[in-house]
């Protein structure tokens, strides 16, 4: 494995840099405040949709997409894309700005991985265009969802049509005033074996039944202005070829979005983590306290060390485990994706709580980033699967290789 980056990653990388110096940065601190009204507070920003433009227009749009998917993306490996996800975790809003933000970039790769033509022309297309966005439905609050087994939503065949009943909550996006697809995860037959009676369908979200009851705040955020829904269906019918891929295949097109999405928050995270303690940097060199600035005392120089120290190791494990992804498919590569996503949101922790340690009250304040990243990071311990859930499967992985 080779640890420099190759030509075309580099590339990419300083020109994403130089946007993200020249128009994102920039505008960052102002762009929390453009939801203060109820008016605004669902809708993406103008300032949002000229972003998308430029970046567009100067080829850094659909990253994300694997190189299997050549026509719809850039065409990077997970390897090449790493880096490129880091840099823009480094501000939460920006993936957005390169059509490379959570959840839309899994329901793309579903959609090009499993869907009909039919329904890639009607939902992959404008996805990739960034004109909607769209929201994976699965949480249920009635239920422990970490086990998907447990979903209970019902999705009925009656005639062309299915039904679907049932009550999500945290489903991310679909606060938003663009977000008009939603992926729903439910159950066709409840008496099948228990990994064939869930199925994932497409719901648009101005069928008549889909009632948006509220938002769902995290760690006392409501991250507007894409938010995290409560969501009842109520006898929503949509036509039988809206299922995608097929009945009772649900945990199929779940294992499909889940690697590739993990992996992202991972790498977000690294840059998450990177930026603060780039900020903390800085800040020990002009804080004085005590006749001396704080970076020349001896806890904030361990401290600082410790950081970088954690960063490289969750940075070195995503490539690692990108790398297998590439070379040998999300499946093989389960292991090592279940590590970095135990490994990364609690390193993004730990790191974002010392920076802000050494920034003081301004740390928590919304004059730094610092606390709506360690909100982002301690709520990917729990988004895309619990740690425990992580660590149970990769334990038990690990145990039985080693009896084969
Ligand atoms: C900000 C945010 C965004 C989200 N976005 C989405 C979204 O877009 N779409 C969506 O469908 N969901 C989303 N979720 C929901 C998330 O996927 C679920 O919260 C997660 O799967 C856990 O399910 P649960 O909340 O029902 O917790 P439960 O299933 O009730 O689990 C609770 C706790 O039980 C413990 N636990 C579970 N299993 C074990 C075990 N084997 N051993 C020991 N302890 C265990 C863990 O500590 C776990 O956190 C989001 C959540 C958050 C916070």
């Amino acid at each position: 494995m080779h640890f420099e980056y190759n030509e075309k990653t580099t590339r990419l990388a300083e020109q994403l840099t130089a946007f993200m110096d020249k128009h994102v940065y920039p505008i960052e601190q102002e762009y929390g405040t453009l939801f203060s009204d109820a008016h605004n507070q669902w809708r993406t920003p103008k300032v949002m949709e000229e972003l998308k433009q430029k970046a567009r227009a100067e080829g850094l749009w659909n990253l994300f997409m694997p190189e299997e998917y050549k026509p719809y993306g850039a065409g990077l490996t997970n390897l090449e894309y790493a880096p490129l996800c880091e840099i823009m975790g480094r501000v939460l809003f920006s993936s957005e700005i390169f059509n490379c933000s959570a959840p839309d970039t899994g329901n793309m790769e579903v959609l090009a991985k499993y869907g009909s033509s039919e329904q890639q022309e009607a939902w992959l297309k404008p996805l990739l265009e960034g004109q909607i966005r769209s929201a994976f439905a699965m949480t249920e609050p009635d239920v422990a969802s970490c086990d998907a087994t447990n979903i209970e939503t019902s999705i009925r065949r009656d005639g062309d049509n299915y039904v679907i009943n049932g009550r999500k909550w945290y489903i991310s996006g679909a606060m938003n005033e663009n977000c008009k697809i939603l992926i729903v995860m439910g159950k066709t037959d409840p008496d099948a074996a228990r990994h064939q009676q869930q199925s994932q369908i497409l719901v648009p979200i101005e069928t008549p039944g889909v009632t948006i009851v509220r938002p769902m705040s995290a760690m006392n955020m409501l991250d507007e202005p894409v938010g995290h829904a409560e969501i009842i269906f109520d006898n929503v019918k949509v036509p039988v070829e809206n299922i995608i891929l097929g009945e009772g295949r649900g945990f199929e097109v779940a294992q499909g979005r889940l690697g590739p999405g993990r992996i992202h928050h991972c790498m977000r995270l690294i840059g998450c983590a990177q930026r603060a303690l780039d900020m903390a940097c800085e800040r020990v060199n002009q804080r004085v306290a005590f006749g001396k600035p704080l970076a020349k005392q001896q806890s904030v120089r361990e401290s600082i060390a410790q950081m970088h120290c954690d960063i490289e190791q969750a940075r070195l494990l995503t490539m690692k485990a990108a790398d297998q992804m590439d070379r040998h498919g999300n499946k093989v590569a389960k292991d090592l994706i279940a590590a970095i996503k135990i490994v990364a949101p609690k390193m993004a922790c730990r790191v974002i709580d010392e920076a802000i340690q050494m920034f003081g009250a301004m740390g928590t304040s919304q004059d730094a980033p610092l606390a709506a990243m360690y909100a982002y990071a301690r709520t990917v311990r729990l988004a895309d699967g619990p740690d425990q859930v992580h660590m149970m499967q990769l334990g038990r992985s690990l145990i039985e290789k080693k009896a084969r």
